[in-house]
C-alpha cells in the first residue's frame, strides 16, 4: 500500500490524500488553497472562476499532476469528499476532469458541489453520487472497496470521517473533525462504528492534528451558541443595527443567530453570494430549519433593497452577512467602504460570530476591515466564536478509540502537524515506524 500525502501536509488547506492499494487508487478530498485564492482576488479586485492554470501557476491546487508521473491518474477510481469546505472541495472543479472516477460525499456536500460548479459555469464529466451519513459506498476497480461514511462533528454540516476497506486493513481519513457530543445540528460522531472499525483493524489514521498544539478538548458548538445569545441580549435595548457575520457554511451556527434574533423580536436578512449557496444547499437536503423565518439577498438588487429596510428599522432588524475574514468583495467589506445603500452609526453593532484564520492576508485585510468599521463608531464584538477542530485531547480520544497502526497528520505546516507526532510518541507509538510527519508530494509505503 503507499499512501500519497498531496496537499495539506505544508499548510493549511489544499487538502488531497491518495492511497493505493494493488491495481487501484482512491482520492481523499481535492480542496484549495484559499489564502493564494484572496490575495489574487485583491490584486485583481473582482470575483470570478479563474482557470486551473492559473490557478495551478499561484499554488492554489493540490500537486496531483505527480500522479501522471507516478503511473497513477488511471488508476484513481473515486474522488471522496468528506464535508463541505472549500479546503476539501474547492479544486474538485478544476481538476477531477483529469479522472475517470465518481466524485462522492454526503448529499449536503454534494449539493454545494454542485452549486460551486453552477454559479462558476464549470462543467465536469463525473458522475457526483451521495451518500448518506453513516452508509456505505462501494468503489470500483480492479477490486471492489468499500467506503463508509462515519459521521463526525465539524463547522459544517454533514462532515464525515471515511473508512476505506482495503484487502490490507482499513484507512481511516479523518480530516476535518472534532468530538461534539452535544452538537447544535446533526447527530453526534458515531463512536460505536469507530469502535467497530476498531476492531476489524485500522492500518492507517490520516487525521486533522491543525489544533494538535492547543492542550485542549474543543469546546461543543452549544457553547459558541451560548455566545451567540450572550452577546445577543446584551445589544438587545439599543435602538441600533445588528449586523453579523460567520461564515456561510456554517449552518448550526446561523441557526443559533436566527433563533435568538427571533427572541429579540428582529427580522432576519441574509445577505451574499455564498450565504445563499450554503443555506439553498441545506435546505434542499432537508437540514435548514430556519428558512422560513429569513430574507435572503444574493444578487445586487436583493441586496441593497434589504439593506435600504434595514436603514430605516434599524431596532427591528438583523442582518447576517458575508465579510467576517475581510474578504474584498464581501458585504462587510462593502459596507465599510460605503459602497451599499447603508451606513453604520454611532452605537451600531458588528458581531464576528468567527476567527480570524491565522495567514497574513486574512489577518491584514481583517485589521484594515476592522479599522474603516470603526470610524462609523460601531461597537465591534470579535471571535463569538468555538473552532470546528479537534484539539490535543480530542486527539487523544480519537485515537484510543481507533488504535490505529500507523498515524498520518494531516491540515497544517510542519510546525502544526509536530505536536501529533508528540502526542502519538506520548501514547507509545514509535516515531518514523508507526507515526509519520509527511509533506505535500510525498509518499509512505506501508
Ligand atoms: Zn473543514
Amino acid at each position: 500500500m503507499e499512501i500519497h500525502t498531496i496537499g495539506g501536509f505544508n499548510e493549511v488547506g489544499k487538502n488531497m490524500t491518495v492511497v493505493k492499494t494493488g491495481d487501484d487508487a482512491i482520492m481523499f478530498d481535492a480542496g484549495i488553497y484559499l489564502p493564494a485564492v484572496i490575495e489574487l482576488q485583491e490584486e485583481e479586485e473582482q470575483q470570478h472562476a479563474y482557470s486551473e492554470k492559473k490557478l495551478r501557476s499561484i499554488g492554489a491546487l493540490p500537486d496531483d499532476l505527480i500522479l501522471d508521473k507516478l503511473g497513477l491518474r488511471n488508476k484513481v477510481r473515486a474522488i471522496l469528499l468528506g464535508h463541505a469546505h472549500l479546503d476539501h472541495i474547492g479544486a474538485v472543479p478544476y481538476l477531477s476532469y483529469r479522472y475517470k472516477a465518481p466524485v462522492v460525499g454526503t448529499p449536503f456536500t454534494t449539493t454545494v458541489l454542485k452549486k460551486i460548479l453552477q454559479d462558476d459555469k464549470i462543467k465536469i464529466p463525473n458522475q457526483i453520487k451521495s451518500v448518506n451519513p453513516n452508509s456505505t459506498y462501494t468503489i470500483k476497480g480492479k477490486k471492489n472497496y468499500e467506503v463508509e461514511f462515519i459521521n463526525a462533528t465539524h463547522s459544517t454540516i454533514q462532515t464525515s470521517m471515511m473508512a476505506l476497506h482495503t484487502p490490507e486493513g482499513i484507512i481511516l481519513y479523518a480530516n476535518d473533525f472534532k468530538l461534539d457530543n452535544t452538537p447544535v445540528m446533526g447527530l453526534p460522531p458515531n463512536y460505536q462504528a469507530l469502535r467497530r472499525i476498531a476492531k476489524q483493524g485500522v492500518k492507517a489514521l490520516v487525521v486533522d492534528s491543525m489544533y494538535s498544539g492547543l492542550e485542549t478538548k474543543t469546546p461543543s458548538e452549544k457553547i459558541a451558541r451560548a455566545m451567540v445569545e450572550e452577546v445577543l441580549m446584551t445589544v438587545e435595548n439599543q435602538k441600533s443595527a445588528i449586523f453579523v457575520a460567520t461564515f456561510s457554511s456554517h449552518i448550526a451556527r446561523i441557526k443559533s443567530i436566527v433563533d435568538y434574533a427571533k427572541k429579540l423580536n428582529r427580522k432576519v436578512y441574509v445577505i451574499g453570494r455564498s450565504m445563499n449557496k450554503y443555506i439553498s444547499s441545506a435546505k434542499d437536503v432537508g437540514m435548514c430549519p430556519f428558512y422560513k423565518d429569513v430574507f435572503i439577498g444574493s444578487y445586487k438588487k436583493q441586496v441593497e433593497a434589504i439593506l435600504k429596510k434595514v436603514s430605516k428599522n434599524r431596532e427591528n432588524s438583523l442582518v447576517i452577512c458575508t465579510g467576517h475574514q475581510g474578504e474584498s468583495g464581501s458585504i462587510l467589506d462593502r459596507l465599510s467602504r460605503k459602497q451599499l445603500p447603508f451606513e453604520f452609526t454611532h452605537n451600531d453593532n458588528i458581531i464576528f460570530a468567527s476567527k480570524t484564520i491565522p495567514v497574513p492576508v486574512n489577518i491584514a485585510s481583517k485589521g484594515q476591515l476592522d479599522k474603516r468599521l470603526k470610524k462609523s463608531g460601531v461597537r465591534i464584538f470579535d471571535q463569538v466564536h468555538v473552532s470546528g477542530h479537534g484539539g490535543r485531547e480530542d486527539l487523544r480520544d480519537l485515537i484510543s478509540i481507533v488504535n490505529p497502526e500507523h498515524i498520518i497528520p494531516a491540515h497544517g505546516s510542519t510546525q502544526q502537524l509536530t505536536p501529533m507526532i508528540e502526542l502519538a510518541r506520548e501514547m507509545g507509538y514509535d516515531v518514523g515506524k508507526q507515526c509519520h510527519l509527511m509533506q505535500d508530494g510525498q509518499v509512505l509505503k506501508l
